[in-house]
């Protein structure tokens, strides 16, 4: 008895981030496989005959990936990559050794370390005159602009992985 032929998915992927929502391709497309909601553009895969009517006239280039894979394996080759990445990570954690004694410090040379320099001194009494003018919230408003962006990139992501993982 013959395998069932997977199930194959080839459909346009509207990017929700460029779509300016102007209607074009859903005017355009001569089957209305393209509708929208108040969020997003979408094309319905069961629909679409695949003419690419819809793909020249956007005005924002939106509508130009094709998906087309096994539905089954839709996430086969990021596995792949990620597996592969964890084989590499591993390799190179094997080839990690320790230093050679050769290049250890002597204990001469440790305690020279140890001993602060004059111009060290210098710098951490500086340093601690800078601390005491440095409020708690201007070191709170100085991570801002690095958390606004991190937190703003970890949502997308997370809603494009919903988007994706609510069509499979
Ligand atoms: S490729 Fe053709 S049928 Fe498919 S969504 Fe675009 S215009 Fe419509
Ligand atoms: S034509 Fe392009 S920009 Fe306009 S609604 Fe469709 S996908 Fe969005």
């Amino acid at each position: 008895m013959e395998a069932p032929e997977a199930e194959v998915i080839r459909q346009h992927l509207i990017d929700p981030e460029i779509c300016i929502r102007c209607n074009t391709c859903e005017s355009t497309c001569p089957v209305g496989a393209i509708t929208h909601d108040a969020r997003n553009y979408v094309v319905d895969a069961s629909i679409c005959n695949l003419c690419m009517a819809c793909v020249p006239p956007c005005p924002t280039g939106s509508i130009d990936n094709w998906r087309a894979m096994p539905r089954a394996q839709a996430y086969s080759v990021t596995m792949y990559v990620l597996a592969g990445l964890l084989a590499v990570g591993f390799v190179c954690n094997l080839l990690i050794t320790p230093v050679p004694k050769k290049y250890y410090m002597t204990m001469a040379q440790l305690n020279a370390l140890d001993k602060p320099t004059e111009v060290q001194v210098r710098e951490e009494s500086g340093a601690a005159a800078a601390a005491a003018v440095s409020p708690t919230w201007l070191v709170y408003a100085a991570w801002v602009p690095v958390a606004v962006p991190l937190l703003w990139a970890v949502w997308v992501t997370l809603q494009k992985a919903a988007l994706i993982f609510s069509q499979g």
